[in-house]
């Protein structure tokens, strides 16, 4: 089996182990625009080849995980090289734009749409990690639009990875997506960025930062090059939850400014459901 990853990173990286673990005889080819990740790639031991565009009719599979506005550009020309019976799948952060970028591609139907939730705040391939998507969930969009026979080599690889498939129209993807990651990620960062510019003036406050501050701060660690195309691509949604957030954000201010306890406790209280929540999503 022939495999190109375009863009070796983390999820592309991660993915490639997880493949290369289901079928040793498979040959991984790497293509990044960074000759740095790339070299890094073969000598980590993540692809087995650098690769070219122009070799990508003779593959089985096509990994895009690039940043998702290079995916725009990048998904075109891919599909213009690749075989009959290729699948290509790109696993960005946003997928209405991404998938309206290849609404009408003549080769539309050897295209599936993903969003693997799983990942950490590292990059490139050093960040790369064997069994990532193990007990994860792959977000499948407009399936009905992949050959039904393409669908299926998909679909039993992201389960051969150990992932479970959720299928999801794109706009109702980025919705509550921009809610449980888009905002997270907004969150950490101006948490990040309160903290430091207080630091500025006060040396000692990250003597005592614990690991709780650790843990709320840790997506503040994420790659901006990453993170900035999504929230242009979703700025709709985001602006959206951002709303939502700043107003819960306000009220609690005002709580506190009202001294009224009461309301600050049951707040909390009702909040802390998500330990359900959570647990629940586990299973
Ligand atoms: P990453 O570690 O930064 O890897 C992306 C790689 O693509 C980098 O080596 C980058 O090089 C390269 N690249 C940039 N432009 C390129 C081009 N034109 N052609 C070929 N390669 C190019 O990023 P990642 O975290 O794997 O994310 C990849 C995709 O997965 C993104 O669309 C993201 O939204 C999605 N995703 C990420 C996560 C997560 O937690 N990180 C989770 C799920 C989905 P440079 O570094 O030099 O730009």
């Amino acid at each position: 089996m022939k495999v190109y990853v375009i863009g070796i990173g983390l999820i592309g990286g991660s993915m490639a182990l997880g493949i290369k673990a289901l079928q040793p005889n498979s040959t991984i080819f790497g293509i990044d625009a960074n000759e740095k990740h790339l070299q890094e790639a073969i000598d980590l031991g993540v692809v087995d080849l650098a690769g070219k565009i122009e070799d990508l009719a003779s593959a089985d599979f096509v990994i895009v995980s690039v940043p998702v506005d290079v995916a725009m550009v990048v998904l075109p020309t891919v599909l213009d090289a690749i075989g009959d019976d290729t699948i290509v799948f790109e696993v960005g952060s946003t997928k209405m734009p991404i998938c309206e970028a290849v609404a009408n591609h003549p080769k539309r139907r050897n295209f599936i749409a993903t969003h693997p939730i799983a990942g950490t705040e590292f990059s490139g391939p050093s960040a790369a990690i064997h069994g990532l998507f193990e007990g994860k969930t792959n977000i499948i969009c407009e399936v009905e639009k992949t050959a039904f026979k393409l669908q299926e080599k998909a679909l039993e690889l992201f389960r051969d990875l150990g992932m479970r498939i959720r299928y999801m129209e794109p706009k109702s993807h980025d919705k509550h997506i921009a809610y449980v990651s888009h905002l997270s990620h907004i969150s950490s960062f101006m948490l990040g960025k309160t903290v430091i510019n207080k630091e500025k003036h006060e040396q000692d406050i990250f003597d005592m930062a614990g690991s709780g501050f650790e843990s709320t701060v840790r997506l503040a660690k994420s790659s901006p090059a990453m993170w900035t195309p999504i929230f242009k691509q979703n700025r709709k949604q985001v602006i959206k939850t951002l709303e939502e957030y700043i107003s819960n954000l306000t009220q609690f201010k005002d709580l506190l400014i009202n001294e009224d306890y009461n309301a600050i406790f049951e707040e909390m209280e009702s909040v802390n459901r998500i330990k359900e929540i959570l647990n629940g999503m586990k299973k």
